[in-house]
C-alpha cells in the first residue's frame, strides 16, 4: 500500500518525520529515495529542511553551499560511522566542518599535514596559509592542513603569472577563509550539541585537554618531498 500512495500524499507524511525517520523510509524502495535522497528538487529540500527546523532546533545555519539539505543533516545528525573507514567507536569520531569531514582520527591524519611538516618539509611559503581552512590546533594535534587543499591551492597559484596579481589572489583567498572560520566553528558547535549530550561533550573536553594521542607520528603528515609538491 505504502508504495502506491499519491505523491501528495507522501509529501504530506514526509512533513511529519524526523530525520531520522526521512533516512529510514528512504531506504524502504527506489521511489522513496527517489524523492527523499536522490532529487535536488525543491520538494526535497523542502521536506527536509522542514524536519530540519521541527526536529533539530539547535541547527540554526543552513547547510554551506554546494550541499544539500538532506546532505546536510545527514552529516550534522544521522551519519554514525567514520566517513571514510567505517569505523563505529564514537570516541574516535569526529566532526570537522572546515574539511567536510566527520571521521576517526587515523583517516584524518591520513588525508592531512601539519603546519610545521607543510613549512619544513613541502617548502610551503607562511604567506600561503591564510589562503587555507586549517584544523585548529589541540593538546591533542597540530594545526592541521587538507592535503587535497594545499595541492590544488598550489596548483592554482602556480597559474598565476605576476606579483600584482598573486598579492590580488591571496589577499582575497585569505580574507574568504577569515570569514569562514567563525561559521565552520559555529557547524561544529552545532553538530556537536545535537550528537552529545552534557556528559559526553565534558568528557571529550577532558579527553581533549588531558589524553595524549593514539597516532602522534601521523600527524605529521605522509613524508613526500618539496620537488613532488611543487
Ligand atoms: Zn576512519
Amino acid at each position: 500500500m505504502a508504495s502506491q500512495l499519491p505523491f501528495e500524499l507522501l509529501i504530506e507524511i514526509c512533513s511529519y518525520l524526523s530525520p531520522i525517520d526521512l533516512y529510514s523510509l528512504s531506504m524502504i524502495c527506489k521511489r522513496y529515495r527517489k524523492l527523499l535522497w536522490l532529487n535536488k528538487s525543491a520538494t526535497t529540500q523542502s521536506i527536509w529542511r522542514t524536519a530540519r527546523h521541527k526536529f533539530m532546533p539547535h541547527i540554526t545555519l543552513p547547510p554551506p553551499d554546494g550541499m544539500s539539505e538532506q546532505q546536510f543533516i545527514y552529516m550534522m545528525v544521522l551519519i554514525q560511522r567514520c566517513m571514510f573507514c567505517e569505523e563505529e567507536d564514537r570516541w574516535k569520531l569526529a566532526m570537522h566542518f572546515e574539511f567536510r569531514m566527520y571521521c576517526c582520527q587515523r583517516c584524518l591524519a591520513e588525508r592531512t599535514v601539519s603546519r610545521d611538516t607543510l613549512i619544513k618539509e613541502w617548502e610551503i611559503p607562511i604567506y600561503l596559509l591564510p589562503c587555507m581552512q586549517p584544523l585548529t590546533a589541540n593538546a591533542q594535534r597540530p594545526q592541521l592542513f587538507l592535503m587535497k587543499e594545499v595541492k590544488s591551492l598550489l596548483k592554482n597559484y602556480k597559474k598565476l603569472t605576476n606579483d600584482k596579481e598573486r598579492k590580488i589572489w591571496i589577499n582575497e583567498k585569505s580574507q574568504r577563509m577569515a570569514k569562514l572560520k567563525d561559521t565552520n566553528r559555529e557547524y561544529n558547535n552545532q553538530h556537536d550539541i545535537g550528537r552529545y549530550d552534557h556528559n559526553e561533550r565534558l568528557e571529550r573536553l577532558f579527553r581533549t585537554l588531558h589524553m595524549s594521542t593514539d597516532y602522534p607520528y601521523m600527524f605529521r603528515g605522509r613524508r613526500c618531498t618539496s620537488r613532488e609538491i611543487w
